[in-house]
């Protein structure tokens, strides 16, 4: 047999076994992707070239993101010669739904964009998680590449390729696992971001530096001004040093299978007050700041935790202007109202309960046996009168 040159034949001889063997299927997907940090759009744009070099582009961001920062990366595309098509959604987590993620289904049916074109999200984690899920789902699942730009999604959600929307029933109840082709994080898109989504971001890098590592969170403790201040440099330095926390803890368990995370931690009363609170009122980030603050309480309460250690979170948290208290809570969040929601949360997960405890900066240990009684007073808990006047207001701020 002759066949034209670069026609292979592929050959085959697949065995039976008997037939009441049971037959297995297995399909082993593991990715790997370039995070990288630009310090310009014309930078991020080349950055993005490199993994998208002739696909077209369907870029999908929020009303607010467009407004700001828009027009500067569609005019960057068009003059690295990227074929780019682009819609909207409206800003915030009402807009991460079932609903929204149709409307983006149908945009790309009606576009020109086949399988191995590009989705690209530009924008905070309702853009990321809503536009990955709609790359998820459409074609069985198409590359997209994340933009964030918000800290939050730059430190988090972003990464993983968790992607979700919101059923009224639970948030993030539709999801999927889908890992993004590319995270392209720009300094210049943080520029605008509202003091109080940097706090909220802020919220989930002190997280990872408690659970995994000293060295961020002592980056977090002497730069914060310069954070807050959104000086680009350090900016980057904690956006890059908070996704490499993540990445190395995500690569031990990519796909979730050990419920028993230490990324959950803040999460568990986190959850209960985004929930109580009505989703929106306190963002993620205040939520899981609280959280934390509630589980090193009880830590320090089970002498697992060093009073120093504790106290060094507590006062990064409020020197960030982050809850931690629930007099601090943008709404209000009633304890019986939180332990009724984390009762659910234990029914649904198999009767039990898990809390990440932190034991020092950089280890923690996940519990189920928290009792009622710890979670009432670490939610009760009140603090001393705040010595600092620049804090305290700053904790009121909006
Ligand atoms: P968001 O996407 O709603 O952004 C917050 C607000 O900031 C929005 O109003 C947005 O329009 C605006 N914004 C975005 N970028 C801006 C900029 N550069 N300048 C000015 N304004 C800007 O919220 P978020 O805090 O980024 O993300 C929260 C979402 O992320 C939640 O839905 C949460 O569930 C999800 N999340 C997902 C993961 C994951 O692993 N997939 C992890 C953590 C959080």
């Amino acid at each position: 047999m002759s066949l034209p040159p670069g026609i292979h034949v592929i050959h085959d001889a697949i065995a039976l076994p008997a037939p009441h063997d049971t037959v297995r299927a297995r399909a082993v997907h593991r990715a790997e992707y370039p995070v990288v940090f630009a310090d310009s759009v014309e930078e991020a744009v080349k950055h993005l070239r490199t993994v998208v070099p002739d696909q077209r582009i369907a870029l999908v961001t929020d009303d607010t993101v467009a407004a700001l920062h828009g027009r500067e990366l569609r005019e960057e595309l068009h003059r690295q010669g990227v074929e780019t098509t682009v819609t909207t959604i409206a800003p915030g987590e009402a807009s991460k739904t079932l609903r929204t993620a149709e409307r983006l289904l149908d945009w790309l049916a009606g576009s020109r964009m086949r399988r191995r074109d590009v989705l690209v999200a530009f924008g905070g984690g309702v853009v990321i998680d809503t536009a990955g899920w709609v790359a998820s789902a459409y074609m069985r699942g198409m590359p997209y590449v994340n933009l964030p730009t918000t800290l939050l999604a730059g430190v988090d959600a972003a990464l993983g390729g968790k992607v979700a929307v919101d059923h009224p029933q639970a948030k993030n109840l539709i999801g999927a696992f889908h890992q993004p082709t590319a995270v392209i994080a720009a300094t210049p898109w943080l520029s605008t971001l509202p003091a109080r989504h940097v706090r909220a971001g802020l919220a989930e890098a002190v997280k990872k530096g408690v659970i995994a590592s000293p060295a961020l969170f002592e980056l977090i403790e002497r730069d914060l001004p310069e954070i807050l201040a959104l000086e680009p440099s350090t900016l980057r330095r904690l956006v890059h040093g908070a996704a490499t926390v993540k990445c190395a803890l995500i690569d031990r368990d990519p796909y979730e299978e050990d419920l028993r995370r230490p990324l959950n931690f803040g999460h568990t009363i986190g959850h209960a007050v985004e929930t109580v609170t009505g989703y929106g009122p306190v963002l993620h980030g205040e939520a899981v700041a609280f959280g934390m603050a509630c589980a090193a309480r009880i830590s320090l309460g089970r002498g697992w935790m060093t009073g120093t250690a504790s106290t060094r979170l507590l006062t990064v948290l409020r020197r960030a202007g982050l809850p931690c208290d629930r007099a601090q809570l943008p709404a209000p969040a009633d304890p019986g109202a939180v332990l009724a929601a984390l009762e659910k949360i234990r029914l649904i997960r198999d009767g039990r309960l898990r809390f990440v405890l932190p034991t020092d900066i950089g280890t923690s240990a996940i519990t189920d046996d928290v009792t009622d009684d710890e979670i009432r007073q670490a939610l009760s808990w009140s603090p001393d009168p705040d010595p600092d006047p620049r804090t305290a207001r700053r904790n009121t701020a909006p």
